[in-house]
């Protein structure tokens, strides 16, 4: 079996619900915590010197013999949590192939100048705490200690409180400049969300940019009335606003081949026999460049005002966050995809965008030169249990990785 192979199988059951095929690695859950021991067995056997940062992210350092410790490094991996029912390869992907990449590097007998580092950076769905990417943005101070700390998670206990409970210490959360002044590059492999390469019928390919994205509130307010007494024409149900208003957000992103999702809603009073007073809904919207982004949120709040306007409800509309597009470093994209041009004999390697969020995306916005590499992922289908990803392509994705790293270093 290869390196790849070998810990792909060590790694997958843990967490793994036997009735949904789906993953359950949520912060500092057991499932999660048993994926930090793998991660640290893992390490150890390549005489890796493990590290816990001040934010719970692990980190195994190879500083070879007359390497100064504190030379800018060159970091690989991504992260072991899941979404609630996830898939087995989003994070877990880009953490087992940088220590398979780590292996052919050795095995190549390449004596860098400088250290390699393999990060897994902790909590980046935010699963539990709500807040994605809680690892690297606390690290970058995107995320602020004291707000980390307050979070409750959907078992109850804070996110300070979880830590606490399975030895963390809460009280070193916080921005770590030392550490990020110490990244002189990082290298992101993940599996693709999406079917670009499907598309293209390549095994791998390189991260342009991060779609620009935001999440907005929909607050609709309207009349609570009896659900049997109260005539149809006589109501002013805000549900039926909301409706008209996600059915038109899910037109509006398909005409433009954008993104809008209705994907989490409250209902006042929420009860089967009762017309709603208050519909809370959030909009998480992303598109190709900002303009088109704010065009999108635009037409789906002139809809929700159309909408009320027709049935004499009200709607307030709260942008929650939103994040510009974000370009990875051209210079470290191109050397990478000129490694796997070179390694995999192409020419023309692929080019992808991505909608989603990524630790290396905290990075880049903290001025860190990082770079993605995806691999192809044969439905497109991502935080589910039915993600997938080829064994052949993730061997492919080890080698690009191990010959972009070489590449870096030589
Ligand atoms: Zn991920």
């Amino acid at each position: 079996m290869s390196t790849f192979a070998t810990l792909w199988a060590e790694l997958e059951p843990i967490g793994r619900d036997s009735h949904t095929g789906g993953y359950r690695r949520y912060a500092f859950n057991d499932a999660e915590l048993q994926c930090r021991e793998w991660f640290t067995s893992t390490a150890q056997a390549r005489s890796l010197d493990v590290e816990l940062d001040r934010n719970t992210n692990l980190w195994a350092w190879w500083v070879p013999p007359g390497v100064d410790p504190q030379a800018k490094a060159l970091v690989i991996g991504s992260h072991l949590d899941s979404v609630p029912d996830g898939g087995a390869f989003d994070g877990p992907l880009g953490v087992v192939s940088a220590f398979a990449a780590f292996d052919q590097i050795v095995a190549s007998g390449l004596q860098p100048d400088r250290p390699i580092a393999i990060v897994a950076f902790a909590d980046e769905e935010g699963a539990r705490f709500g807040i994605a990417c809680a690892g690297s943005r606390l690290m970058t101070g995107a995320l602020d200690a004291d707000k980390a700390r307050a979070l409750v998670g959907r078992d109850g206990p804070t996110m300070a409180q979880a830590m606490r409970d399975n030895g963390f210490n809460p009280m070193t959360l916080g921005t770590d400049s030392e550490r990020i002044a110490r990244i002189g590059q990082f290298v992101e492999l993940h599996v693709e969300q999406g079917k670009g390469l499907v598309d293209l019928s390549e095994p791998v390919g390189v991260a342009e940019c991060i779609w620009p994205h935001g999440r907005y509130r929909f607050t609709f307010c309207g009349t609570a009335d009896h659900a049997g007494t109260t005539r149809m024409q006589d109501r002013q149900d805000p549900m039926i606003a909301y409706a008209h208003t996600a059915l038109r957000a899910f037109d509006a992103a398909l005409l433009a081949s954008q993104r809008a999702t209705f994907g989490r809603m409250e209902v006042e009073p929420n009860g089967t026999n009762a017309v709603p007073s208050v519909v809370r809904a959030w909009l998480d919207a992303r598109a190709s460049t900002e303009s088109e982004l704010k065009d999108l949120v635009e037409q789906v709040s002139t809809a929700a005002l159309e909408a009320t306007s027709r049935n004499g409800t009200t709607v307030e509309i709260t942008p929650e966050s939103i994040t510009g597009v974000l370009e990875f470093d051209r210079e470290l994209r191109s050397h990478v995809a000129n490694s796997i041009a070179t390694s995999l004999g192409i020419r023309d390697v692929p080019v992808l965008p991505t909608a989603a969020g990524h630790d290396a995306g905290i990075l880049a916005s903290a001025g860190v030169p990082t770079a993605m590499i995806f691999v192809r992922n044969p439905t497109g289908v991502s935080h589910s249990p039915d993600e997938h990803a080829e064994e052949a392509d993730c061997e492919v994705g080890v080698r690009v990785l191990a010959a972009a790293v070489q590449g870096l270093l030589a």
